[in-house]
């Protein structure tokens, strides 16, 4: 059956793919698990080099990426550049790390004990719509890094950039098997995938319902998982805080991707006595988010990535909202940036409703900043805005949450771990730690004892 892919801004098709079944992903595993010794046996400098060459193509190919990933996704021209900018960072960290992460020795009697780092295998990588080309990235490098063979399977909505990135791989020395993408349904080729047996681990970014269904599947051949999944993030400003720039970024820390980011700060918690003057800037910020073509530079936010999802996200909006941007009058999955005074008891404060809505909740004190912030079966990212420096690393320490920033909105650094406490999952992608979670840890002892 062949798969057609939609441009979100102007619903027109732009590709028709064949789509795998269970037959090609076995196919997929087959070629990976074939190839699989001869890559983990390459040198660590010359996998370094073939990732450094995979980095240099895609900063070479870096406006085609980025208008396939914007026509695919819907996403403006500019922030999909800079989205290509972070793969190519990825694989040159990765490049960098290669011969960086190696066990140790361990004193013990008798002997010489020492841990080496082995690859798992073939890894199955199964990764959403909202940044395709990206999080693929923040799995591929650490995986073939490690020397593991991939099976990568994006998101039916969204598969183009990754048949691309396949292609450069191979043009980068990639040996042909080591990078495999399927274009398939989640229920078929991830499903298969989640519970083959030659396949070692699922790293999966996605819903926390799917989350759920690949740690159950994975279950049958103890599999290893890395789960990144959603997020219902607070943006915590104090009334001490600087007011103009926290409401200044306040709009982009939800509306940016149009709102279709794990990160996002949906859940504005803003001080009681400083309630009034902050609403009053972030709705006048809020105004200036430039929404439409994403092809042209100067758009900050497209449409929607389908007209199902755009449905799902009106559905969170039920009264008059406190402020409801423009949209296109056009065809285009469009939705207005929309804030929404709420409690945190409400709908739109508790679920994840990955569009540019915002729910904005007023707090008494520092105590009920943290109550509420928490009070989420989500722990994925976070902000918090205040001048006092005791106060921002009290609550830093006190957010269940695994990436927060202070006087900031940003979430992602090629350095540092990225990942969820609580149902936004587990696990740490990006920096040295992504390496963990494609290696095993080999424990040998050489007996020093004579005769
Ligand atoms: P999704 O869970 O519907 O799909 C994610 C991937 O899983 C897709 O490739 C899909 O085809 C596949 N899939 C679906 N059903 C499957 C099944 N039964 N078995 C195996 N695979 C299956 O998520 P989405 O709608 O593509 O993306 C949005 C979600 O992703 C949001 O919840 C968002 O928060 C989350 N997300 C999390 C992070 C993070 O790093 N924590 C980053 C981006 C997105």
């Amino acid at each position: 059956m062949t798969l057609t892919v939609l441009n979100p801004a102007t619903e027109k098709p732009i590709a028709e793919l064949d789509q795998a079944g269970v037959e090609e992903t076995d196919e997929a595993v087959s070629r990976a698990r074939a190839v699989s010794p001869a890559w983990r046996a390459v040198a660590p400098a010359d996998r370094a080099r073939l990732l450094r060459r995979l980095a240099a193509l895609v900063e070479e190919h870096t406006e085609e990426l980025a208008r396939i990933e914007s026509r695919n996704v819907g996403k403006p021209i500019s922030g999909a550049r800079g989205e290509v900018g972070m793969v190519a960072q990825v694989f040159h960290f990765y490049a960098g790390a290669v011969d960086k992460h190696y066990g140790s020795t361990i004193p013990v009697a008798g002997g010489v004990a020492g841990t080496f780092r082995e690859p798992l295998g073939v890894v199955g990588l199964i990764v959403p719509w909202n940044f395709p080309l990206n999080i693929a990235s923040w799995k591929i490098g650490p995986a073939l890094a490690c020397g593991n063979a991939v099976v990568l399977k994006p998101a039916e909505l969204t598969p183009l950039s990754a048949l691309r990135l396949a292609e450069l791989a191979l043009e980068a020395g990639i040996p042909e098997g080591v990078l495999n993408v399927l274009v398939g349904k989640g229920s078929v080729v991830g499903q298969r995938l989640i519970e083959h047996p030659d396949v070692a681990k699922i790293g999966f970014t996605g819903s926390t319902e799917v989350g759920r269904l690949v740690m159950q599947g994975a279950a049958g051949t103890i599999k290893r998982v890395t789960l990144e999944l959603g997020g219902k993030s607070a943006n915590v400003v104090f009334a001490d805080a600087d007011l103009e720039r926290a409401a200044a970024t306040a709009p982009y820390a939800v509306f940016d991707n149009a709102g279709q980011d794990c990160c996002a700060r949906s859940r504005i918690l803003v001080q009681r006595s400083a309630y009034d003057r902050f609403l009053e800037l972030l709705v006048e910020s809020t105004g200036k988010v430039v929404v439409g073509d994403p092809e042209e530079d100067a758009t900050e936010m497209g449409p929607l990535v389908s007209a199902a999802h755009r449905e799902l996200v009106a559905s969170f909006v039920e009264d008059e909202p406190l402020f409801r941007g423009p949209a296109p009058d056009a065809p285009g999955f469009w939705y207005p940036c929309t804030l929404v005074e709420a409690t945190n008891d409400d709908r739109i404060a508790r679920e994840e409703v990955f569009g540019p809505v915002a729910a904005v909740i007023p707090f008494e004190d520092e105590a009920e900043a943290v109550r509420i912030a928490n009070d989420t079966p989500y722990g994925l990212s976070g902000s918090i805005w205040t001048r006092d420096g005791a106060r921002a690393l009290r609550v830093a320490r006190a957010l269940e949450t695994g990436v927060l920033s202070v006087n900031s909105n940003s979430s992602v650094r090629v350095q540092t771990p990225f990942g969820g406490f609580k149902q936004s999952g587990f696990g740490r992608e990006l920096g040295m730690q992504a390496l963990d979670g494609y290696s095993e840890v080999k424990s040998v002892f050489i007996s020093t004892e004579e005769g």
